[in-house]
């Protein structure tokens, strides 16, 4: 057994200082019947905690640490950038470079904002959406998250779901009803209801991989519909990448999947580790917001020059190489196919999903196509299963409505250890 005990000792701690003992909710490990490890470092593809017990990370932070963890690069130009100071409020050479290396990646977007969370690039984007049509009205999808902006905590995923909190108290009935919820994947749903209120729409926001009910991939033709729809009804598509992005493929869902949307919100990657998030794309509905325009966002560190640089650096390390993320997607496809052998053996149903570096793994002999198809599968064999790996030394998300996260350090020994711990997880899962 592996020692917890000043984990134990610091959660109990904690647990009087903030809600729930920690900084946002899923943190907690509140379903998988234990308490979270306190991490004191991390490395590579490794995390360590504070009982001195090593993991291989597949959280990566949620997302962003697709470098790995202290990339030497990312540590050394921060160490620079810190002796420079680390905020002034005012315009910076980082911030330029940034957004053009962002705009090459992502040429869907002309122009683009820089902001401190996801929870800012969509709410910012919706507001520009909702400003630019004069429309109040937004359409987003049952089980994908888009931070915790009131209008957008209806029928959420991620922690929400987790807790089975899919509208949180403190949203107005005023707010809630301007949004409308559709089961993702549901493409005759979608044009019925374009079809009937199209016009009334102002914004159809999607994570065009959802990542926040576990990793859904779109199924063809969805996301068709939804541009479509949106073009013809002159409402906005606003691609949620804040996930996806750089991770599905180097530019995104949108190149996976060609399609292009109006907005796009990218966070996690483009910070490195660090606060940063974006939103943006054509130019003539970004020129809509403040200064250029009348439609007000602002951020006292937006464009924090340590963040930038964090995400700069992380950005260069993965474009410099054009083959860091086909690697990286070559690894998740090698442990995705080793985990459903490992199932298959054990006789343990799974359903895996993979987009690029991302994937879950689902308890369900079925397929999981949506909210209700994830919200089916098991979540005591996923409980069991977690434990087993996390006391084999495999940090994963604690939660069914997550997705694992991998980096360029994650070599095939890392890969190899994991499978053998699923192994033994899977047959604990058989047995339970
Ligand atoms: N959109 C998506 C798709 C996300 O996955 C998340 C966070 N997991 C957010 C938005 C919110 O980002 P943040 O937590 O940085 O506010």
């Amino acid at each position: 057994m592996l020692a917890h005990t000043k984990s134990e000792a610091a959660f109990t701690a904690a647990q009087t200082l903030m809600p729930g003992g920690v900084n946002s909710p899923v943190r907690s490990y509140g379903r998988v019947h234990c308490n979270p490890p306190f991490i004191a470092s991390a490395k590579g593809c490794t995390i360590t905690d504070i009982d001195g017990n090593t993991y291989i990370d597949y959280v990566g932070s949620w997302g962003p640490m697709i470098a790995g963890h202290a990339h030497p690069r990312v540590v050394k130009a921060l160490q620079e950038a810190a002796t420079r100071g680390t905020s002034y409020g005012a315009p910076t050479l980082l911030e330029s470079e940034l957004a053009n290396l962002v705009k090459e990646i992502y040429p869907s977007i002309e122009r683009l904002r820089m902001v401190n969370s996801g929870t800012e690039a969509t709410m910012s984007a919706l507001r520009v959406a909702r400003g630019f049509t004069g429309r109040d009205k937004i359409i987003k999808f049952q089980g994908c998250y888009h931070g915790h902006a009131d209008s957008l905590l209806v029928s959420a995923g991620s922690g929400a779901a987790t807790f089975g909190q899919p509208d949180s108290p403190g949203v107005t009935r005023a707010t809630a009803e301007d949004t409308i919820t559709l089961p993702y994947n549901d493409t005759k749903a979608f044009n019925r209801l374009m079809d009937g209120f199209g016009n009334d729409i102002a914004a159809v926001i999607v994570e065009p991989v959802a990542g926040n009910m576990g990793c859904v991939p779109p199924v063809p033709g969805f996301l068709e519909a939804l541009r479509s729809q949106t073009a013809a009804h002159g409402a906005i598509l606003i691609f949620d990448e804040v996930m996806c992005g750089f991770r599905t493929d180097l530019h995104g869902a949108q190149a996976y999947y060609g399609i292009t949307p109006d907005l796009t919100c990218l966070g996690k990657i483009i910070g490195g580790g660090l606060p940063a998030a974006a939103y943006g794309g054509k130019a003539y509905l970004m020129d809509c917001v403040s200064p250029a325009g009348p439609i007000y966002q602002a951020g006292t560190l937006s464009g924090n020059p340590l963040a930038v640089t964090a995400g700069l650096e992380t950005l260069r390390i993965i474009t410099e190489d054009p083959d860091y993320t086909v690697r990286v997607t070559a690894q998740t496809k090698k442990l995705c196919d080793g985990l459903r052998t490992a199932a298959a053996a054990a006789g343990v149903p799974v359903c895996i999903h993979q987009s690029g570096s991302m994937f879950s793994v689902f308890f369900t002999p079925g397929e999981v196509r949506d909210f209700a198809m994830a919200n089916a599968c098991d979540q005591e064999a996923f409980a069991t299963y977690f434990q087993a790996m996390l006391e084999a030394g495999i940090y994963l998300p604690p939660s069914q409505f997550e997705t694992c996260f991998l980096s360029g350090e994650h070599d095939d020994q890392a890969i190899e250890i994991t499978l053998s711990a699923a192994k033994n997880a899977f047959a604990a899962v058989a047995k339970s």
